[in-house]
């Protein structure tokens, strides 16, 4: 199996009925992005930038930021990377940063993500500079983690507007282009679409905190691990309204979460609308696989009737459909 995923690399995740999907990974350390040759993915839909923080004892200076990014973007070439700034905090805390910020009881709930890097302008700017001054003469693709309101996106892009600008009075060179988006996780941005979806390029749902979110059930705790599955209606339900409102925009709209890298999960997800994929490496083979079996409009349909009536094994409805359609 192993050698006939490999086999896979170059050829395109297109379904049986001849939509192309696009397959990005998940990344977050330099040699992550070898995984782009091996897999023969279509670049890196999210690039965890808080991994650099998490591997070190002090705060990564801007030069070593800057190094990183570099070296990414080089690795990938033409294929494109989409940077998540930090998403520190939660279950990613740091001793160096995060000390100050007394015992949480619910971390993934608290001081995380963009609602600390908002307010520690400095490291968020330092982040900026980095990224701005890495993809000089190229395409940078900023997305933003724990988004729960749209103004708190409008601040963290003239933070990086700012500082354009900024290098832009120093004479020195800029990215061709900034494009900015979103990460779709904390589940209160899905009701501010309508002033959210017009600032932005790109739209990624986390459906690791979504769900967590949704559910209010810790990602982390192995007692509910089993209890609440991504095939459930809530959360396709949730997802599918989503993809109306994106088209309309013209935003680009992805899953980022693990949620894609499995099979039965991710020909649901292509089946209420999902076009684009960031998943775990080793997924990619299993997903094109299965997504070179499928019939878009076949699945579309079901899904259809599915959503609108659901039984309470929605599991066992889509593995059952898979066999019967030979996924
Ligand atoms: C998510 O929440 O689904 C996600 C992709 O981000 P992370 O797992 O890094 O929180
Ligand atoms: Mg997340």
């Amino acid at each position: 199996r192993k050698a006939a995923f490999a086999a896979l690399r170059d050829v395109p995740p297109t379904t049986r009925d001849g939509h192309r999907v696009t397959v990005m990974v998940n990344a977050g350390l330099r040699d992550d992005v070898a995984a782009l040759d091996i897999t023969g993915a279509d670049g890196i839909g999210l690039f965890r930038t808080e991994f650099q923080f998490l591997v070190s004892a002090t705060l990564p200076q801007r030069e070593r930021q800057q190094r990183l990014y570099k070296e990414v973007l080089d690795a990938a070439g033409d294929r494109p990377v989409i940077f998540r700034t930090v998403d520190i905090g939660g279950d990613k805390a740091l001793p160096y940063l995060t000390h100050d910020n007394g015992e949480e009881e619910n971390p993934a709930m608290g001081w995380r993500a963009l609602r600390l890097a908002l307010e520690r302008g400095g490291l968020m700017k330092a982040q900026a500079r980095a990224l701005l001054e890495a993809a000089a003469g190229r395409t940078l693709n900023v997305m933003f983690p724990m988004v729960s309101e749209a103004w708190e996106f409008d601040e963290a892009k003239a933070l990086f507007e700012a500082q354009r600008a900024w290098i832009q009075g120093r004479g020195r060179k800029l990215p061709l282009e900034v494009r900015y988006g979103a990460m779709l996780e904390v589940p209160a941005l899905a009701e501010q679409l309508d002033l959210l979806l017009p600032k932005l390029e790109f739209l990624s749902i986390g459906t690791n905190d979504l769900t967590q979110f949704l559910f209010a059930a810790d990602r982390a705790n192995p007692k509910l691990a089993e209890r609440y599955d991504w095939l459930s209606p809530s959360i396709l339900r949730f997802i599918a309204r989503v993809v109306g409102p994106c088209r309309e925009a013209g935003v680009a709209l992805a899953v980022c979460g693990e949620m894609g890298g499995r099979t039965l999960e991710a020909m649901a997800l292509i089946g209420v609308g999902i076009d684009r994929l960031s998943i775990t490496p080793a997924a990619v083979g299993p997903i094109k696989a299965m997504l070179r079996s499928l019939d878009r409009g076949a699945i579309e349909t079901f899904m259809t009737g599915l959503l609108a009536n659901p039984p309470r094994d929605m599991r066992g409805a889509l593995a059952d459909w898979a066999t019967r359609t030979g996924v």
